[in-house]
């Protein structure tokens, strides 16, 4: 994009005002219209109506922008692209280690390019974005955060080999996590199957005997790490909320009663319906897999507006990597699926800017008010049109200050 010279104007020592058309501030709140927002230091200083009068400041003209915070994406896979084609996605399974950094920064300036400033990812066998998370500031931007997982745990001979590895023969899980050495930001767990597109419904069984799961989500808090579980169907979800996980991957086919648990505990569901709309994409229209998936879709927009209702922790993660899930493009997909659940658009925003930088431990809150970190980003025109803007964001800022990455963002 060419970077517009308003977006340039704030300097580190100058406290700086936006006024912004329309602010979506993080607390699920309405957008307000034409509203000035003042930076000092780093922080927020003032959120206040344009119709006060600019008190003397000059602000940047953004009334043709919707002003938010920036996204977290709870749930990706750099190593992976999101292509489709089948052959090209065996071939991302032992991807070439000259080349694959590159792709994985591309991949991040992808997320950057839609406002998503923090990811987390959800393991690869290599423990590639592990590797790619110690290259801050070279392979990608000191503002952009990215929590890595390393080797997500499977059971031997069960789904998940991609995305990491197995307790040893013998081993237990809780001892598997206990004795990891891996310098992770947290643990990912792959305690069930996937859903079959052909078999709507078919349970997945647990991966891992409830005890073992229960005393390996304590070995990982007891080592001050938060635990994602890939949970679909009932029992593997009930099993992986009475273990004390911290969030629940996908939740395919999880019930009513543990959509009541989730609501209770305050534990959060990251629910990837676009894996379904991405999955819907690449497949022949009309055929058997694409009926279950445009099923499988339907099937987790209605948990969503269950979940709605019921007051659960939502956080966005759009399991960028998987078929047909592109990195960054994807955010927006999952955001309009919120929307299509019945989430009004600043419940939308808290979702996935508050309630993600929680789960990810950011220190910014994300609710865009005075005191907080001066981190936003600018979508051109008014929210009715956020989930197209978001594919190009006119401006991210972080501590009051724009960023700029390679040939800009
Ligand atoms: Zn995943």
């Amino acid at each position: 994009m060419t970077t517009d010279r308003r977006l340039l104007q704030t300097a580190p020592d100058r406290p700086g005002a936006f006024h912004c058309g329309w602010l979506l501030d993080g607390s699920g709140a309405g957008p307000r219209r034409d509203v000035i927002l003042t930076v000092a230091g780093g922080r927020i200083g003032a959120v206040f109506s344009a119709d006060e009068g600019p008190h003397g400041l000059k602000p940047l003209d953004w009334r043709d922008f919707t002003v938010l915070p920036p996204l977290v994406d709870a749930h990706v896979h750099l190593f992976l692209s999101g292509r489709s084609d089948p052959a090209l996605r065996r071939m991302q399974l032992s991807p070439d280690p000259e080349e694959i950094f590159d792709h994985m920064t591309a991949r991040v300036q992808r997320h950057l390019r839609r406002g998503v400033l923090a990811v987390r990812d959800g393991g690869d066998h290599g423990a590639l974005a592990l590797a790619l998370r110690g290259c801050r500031g070279q392979r990608y931007p000191d503002e952009f955060v990215l929590r890595a997982s390393g080797r997500a745990w499977h059971r031997s001979g069960r789904y998940g080999g991609a995305f990491g590895r197995s307790p040893a023969e013998g081993q237990s899980l809780a001892d598997a996590v206990a004795e990891d050495g891996g310098g992770i930001d947290q643990v990912k767990i792959i305690a069930s199957g996937i859903n079959s597109l052909i078999d709507f419904g078919r349970p997945t069984r647990p991966q891992f005997d409830a005890a073992d799961l229960k005393a390996a989500v304590a070995a990982a808090h007891r080592r001050g790490l938060r635990v994602m579980v890939h949970a679909n169907g009932e029992r593997p979800v009930a099993d992986a909320l009475a273990a004390g996980c911290d969030s629940i991957e996908h939740g395919f086919f999880m019930g009513e009663a543990n959509m009541v648990q989730i609501a209770a505990r305050g534990t959060v569901w990251v629910p990837t319906a676009g894996t379904m709309a991405g999955c819907l994409d690449a497949l022949e229209p009309g055929s058997p897999a694409a009926d279950g998936a445009r099923r499988l879709l339907d099937h987790q927009v209605a948990q969503l507006a269950r979940a709605r209702e019921l007051g659960a922790t939502v956080a966005v993660g759009t399991d960028g990597g998987s078929p047909g899930v592109r990195h960054g493009r994807a955010m927006a997909v999952e955001l309009a699926l919120m929307s299509a659940a019945g989430y009004r658009t600043g419940e939308v925003v808290r979702c996935a800017a508050v309630h993600g930088a929680r789960l990810l431990d950011l220190e910014r809150t994300g609710v865009l008010q005075p005191g907080a970190p001066a981190d936003f980003i600018a979508a051109a025109g008014p929210p009715e049109a956020l989930w197209g803007s978001l594919e190009q964001i006119q401006a991210v800022y972080r501590k009051g200050l724009p960023v700029v990455w390679g040939e800009g963002i």
